[in-house]
């Protein structure tokens, strides 16, 4: 049988990093299986649509590089794949499961039921419509055909029978076995008289009719599970089989990763732009494959040390085995790091190749690209990262301080003029390099305090790239310059 799972979005904003593993998860489950992987949009709860989130939702995908082998913008034989689209299916069915008896009408206004909920708070219960009372209610159980008939043409829902005394077993990969009695479920709404359908019946329907052989899903769904498995059984259907994955929780402290704790603490939780305020990964200077390969580290591991990977070599090593039951816990700073490994294994020209560094180097001379980004590179954790490394091209004032203390009273204008002298001589090259070691070793000058006095002159501080290298890129026009800045800087404190 060929492997279909789906990722079935709610257009109700953008995309969270949650949602994007569980599209990852997804997206790798399938290729490993050589599978289809589909996106379906389950926007039928209107007053949660957010408009633009589909396409979001499209091109946070494209950009990790997991395009939907079917989906509303691809098509496919399974469409459509919006399920507002959907609605005369939805309508079919609901007919087979009223004519079969494992769903009802009911027409119980809202105050009847809210009257009820608030009489079973008082009692300290919570109020269920099911098995227990819905002989009680207004509904196709208790009133006649023809009653029924006239009640239809007022608003009405259409409830999920479910017979007492039962018990559901459904199957987790996760997980294993879960026994539910059904006594503690309620008569879920499948319908509404809009003709719209609720996120359970509309799910079950589509995964049956798109021949979805694996639900992977968050772990929020799980408490659903047992009242969707009463659906397929309602319809005679077989059940695909089901994995929910565990949640990501905040970086410390208890509750799932928030928006509200990447504004606090100044990290992307989406994978794109939302708006004009809201950041993503892409713009924070994110490879693609640098977010996607942290996000498989959330909840998966392949069982060894490994933990860079390219989306390819995640396709191979992805194992239902290697999901893990727990919570993963959101952590930052690791994926700097997993994104600061996968920038190391490109080259200088792919990350030339890529328009968020082109659009970062813009302001410098095109011809220096190139030698820019080997400059910094071992540097970065993200591309962002390139243009606070490379600030001290355009200017490196003022001065360190406490570098101007450190170095002041060592002589600091001999090394200069030495350097000013060899760099005239031998260019910005290798062998400057050398002249300088060989001098600075000769003269018991320590080459910590050589470096330290250099890139004093070039960079203004302690930190930055290799300083031979600096003095490269910088040309020996403007390290010359910067250097007798220096002197005059000194000379002129002196003074003082
Ligand atoms: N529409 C649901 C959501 O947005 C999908 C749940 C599922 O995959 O079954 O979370």
């Amino acid at each position: 049988m060929n492997t279909r799972v789906r990722f079935a979005p709610s257009p109700t904003g953008p995309l969270h990093i949650g949602g994007l593993r569980t599209a990852l998860f997804n997206y790798l489950y399938a290729k490993k299986k050589a599978g289809t992987f589909i996106l379906r949009i389950e926007d039928t709860d209107q007053n949660r649509y957010v408009e633009g989130s589909e396409n979001y939702i499209q091109e946070a995908l494209e950009w990790c590089g997991m395009d939907p082998d079917e989906g509303p913008k691809n098509g496919g034989a399974f469409g459509p794949y919006r399920q507002s689209e959907r609605k005369d299916i939805y309508a079919k069915h609901i007919q087979d499961l009223l004519r079969n008896g494992a769903a009802y009408y009911a027409f119980d206004s809202a105050e009847r039921l809210n009257k009820e909920r608030k009489e079973a708070e008082k009692k300290g219960e919570t109020f269920k419509y099911g098995h227990q009372n819905r002989l009680r209610f207004k509904n196709s159980l208790t009133l006649t055909e023809e009653e029924t008939a006239k009640a239809l043409e007022d608003d009405f829902v259409i409830r999920l029978k479910i017979e007492s005394d039962q018990t559901v077993i459904v199957e987790d990969i996760i997980r294993g076995v879960v026994r539910v009695k059904t006594d503690t479920l309620d008569d879920k709404i499948l319908m509404k008289s809009d003709g719209l359908p609720t996120y359970h019946f509309a799910n079950v329907v589509d995964d049956h009719l798109m021949k979805i052989t694996c639900v992977i899903r968050g772990e929020e769904w799980l408490p659903s599970l047992p009242m969707h498995k009463l659906i397929y059984t309602a319809f005679g259907w077989e059940t695909p089989e089901f994995m929910h994955l565990p949640l990501i929780l905040k970086t410390v402290g208890k509750g799932k990763l928030s928006k509200r704790d990447g504004d606090r603490d100044g990290y992307p939780v989406f994978p794109l732009k939302w708006g004009k305020e809201t950041q993503g990964f892409k713009e924070m200077g994110f490879l693609p494959i640098g977010m996607v390969n942290y996000l498989a580290l959330l909840g998966w591991n392949e069982g060894t040390e490994k933990e860079v990977y390219s989306l390819k070599e995640l396709e191979k090593a992805f194992s239902t085995k290697g999901v893990q039951k727990g919570s993963a816990r959101f952590d930052y700073e690791k994926a700097k790091w997993v994104n600061q490994q996968q920038l190391q294994n490109m080259s200088i020209e792919e990350i030339y190749s890529l328009s968020r560094t082109k659009e970062i180097l813009s302001p410098f001379e095109k011809n220096k690209h190139l030698s820019l980004i080997k400059l910094v590179k071992k540097r970065l954790n993200t591309l962002n990262d390139i243009k606070g490394e490379l600030a001290f091209i355009k200017s490196i004032h003022p001065y360190d301080k406490k570098v101007i203390d450190k170095v002041e009273d060592k002589n600091p204008k001999t090394i200069l003029e030495q350097i000013k002298k060899t760099l005239i001589k031998y260019d910005e090259d290798d062998l400057f390099k050398e002249q300088m070691m060989s001098w600075s070793k000769k003269n018991g000058v320590s080459i910590g305090l050589l470096m330290q006095t250099f890139r004093l002159a070039l960079v203004g501080k302690l930190t930055g790239p290799d300083i031979f290298e600096v003095c490269s890129v910088l040309g020996k026009e403007v390290s010359l310059k910067r250097i007798n800045d220096l002197i005059e800087h000194l000379n002129f404190k002196q003074i003082l």
